[in-house]
């Protein structure tokens, strides 16, 4: 039985119009280059290919060719990302990496008796706790053993039947799992965590990587907003849960953190770098919509033409904020106030446009609203259809050394490279 094993690096990457994966595995080329291996991962999630239109297997299509045409010679991966057992069919055959999505169970009672059967079972999880690299033991009482057990139970025994759905039409050993939990209300405690990576055992799930909840916001296409010393604590403290409880239950070695709408959270890069070399950890970063923010840029900068085509995707996108924007409320933080009228933007030159989008905090130009509304906004140019992706053809020159330079520059380098 092959056992697909996911590297220690690695980075998720979007490309909502399968046009970008060689510009961004160019940026995994320059991290080789280096001596680091961080491995691609190509995810798009069902909501992102209803509203594109597209198929699952056109990602991995595009991640074929790509690896052909660059000549990577490493691992990479089709990420089903967010998927559950009544969106997972189409995403079977294409892809190698699956991200269960349990967060909507997270809360529901399981049946009767089940938490109390499990945390009977699991006595480690009751009374003091102590994990290597927390200073401070934890004190866990049954009744809130119990109380999390009844939180997380049902969303991890979900998981089990998503992961047995997909290893019998797949074949163990032949797919990388993930269960994420990111999409709830507050961050799990490292108790909780423990509990969650107990029960996932229990459920026989071959988890190699896990997306907790972390404090603050993690808005699309802009910085993490909250505060760091907490962040790199539960990071920190989650990656020590993590190595008591592999041994502990029998997980598998390289189980690592993921870190969903990871793209553009520079404040926290510092934190992870620092703390999964601490732990000798490997991590898991996962982008999705900047690069789609690159090509606007790279639009812009490649002549007349591509820049009225970009002034034009924000127009349509200004007219629609509202139906753009709700699917996304709870992760974006748009000021109304601070989006300029598309007459305005009809008038702006190409280093306006770019310098509004482009994710350059001390640029006076940069305009965090303008690039989250343009961020959801890629449902315009879907429906632009060929116009679209012909223009992106067409533009590709200027497009590419964008899209490299930003995972390159903003997100690898600072992330899995720097001293
Ligand atoms: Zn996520």
């Amino acid at each position: 039985m092959s056992n697909l094993i996911l590297e220690k690096y690695s980075i998720g990457v979007g490309d909502r119009f399968a046009h970008q994966a060689k510009a961004q595995l160019a940026a995994c080329m320059r991290a080789a280059e280096c001596g680091v291996a961080v491995i691609p991962v190509w995810n798009k999630s069902n909501r992102e290919h209803k509203i594109v239109g597209s198929e699952p297997a056109s990602v991995r299509a595009a991640a074929d060719r790509a690896v052909r045409e660059v000549g990577w010679k490493r691992p990479y991966h089709v990420d089903a990302d967010h998927i559950n057992l009544g969106t997972v069919e189409r995403f079977v055959e294409p892809s190698d990496f699956f991200t269960l999505d349990v967060a909507e169970t997270i809360g529901r009672a399981p049946e009767a008796g089940a938490a109390e059967e499990f945390v009977g079972r699991h006595k480690e999880l009751v009374g003091r706790i102590e994990i290597a690299g927390i200073a401070e033991p934890f004190q866990v009482s049954r009744e809130q053993a119990l109380g999390a057990a009844c939180k997380y139970l049902r969303a991890v025994r979900e998981a089990g039947e998503i992961y047995r759905h997909i290893d019998g039409r797949k074949g163990a050993g032949t797919f990388i799992t993930e269960v994420s939990m990111d999409e709830t209300d507050s961050p799990q405690t490292p108790p909780e965590l423990l509990l969650i990576l107990a029960a996932i055992a229990d459920e026989q799930i071959p988890i190699q990587t896990i997306a907790p909840k972390f404090t603050g916001r993690f808005n699309k296409g802009v910085d993490y907003v909250g505060n760091v010393e907490q962040f790199e604590k539960e990071f920190s403290e989650d990656l020590a849960v993590i190595a008591h409880a592999v041994p502990r239950y029998g997980l598998p070695q390289n189980l690592k953190l993921s870190v969903h709408s990871g793209s553009d959270k520079f404040s926290i890069y510092a934190p992870i770098r620092r703390s999964v070399r601490r732990f000798n950890a490997g991590v898991h970063l996962k982008t999705a919509g900047t690069t789609w923010l690159e090509e606007l840029i790279g639009l812009a900068e490649a002549g007349p033409q591509g820049l009225a085509l970009a002034k034009e995707i924000y127009a349509r996108a200004y007219e629609h904020l509202d139906e753009l924007c709700a699917p996304y409320a709870a992760v974006i933080d748009i000021d109304p106030r601070r989006l300029p009228a598309p007459g305005e933007v009809n008038r702006w030159t190409a280093e306006q446009y770019t310098g509004a989008v482009r994710h350059d905090q001390k640029s006076p130009l940069f305009n965090p609203s303008v690039r989250q509304l343009l961020h959801v906004g890629y449902k315009v140019a879907a429906g632009m259809g060929e116009r679209y992706t012909r223009m992106l053809e067409a533009c590709e020159h200027d497009i590419a050394r964008n899209v490299t330079a930003n995972l390159w520059e903003r997100h690898l380098e600072p992330l899995f490279v720097r001293k």
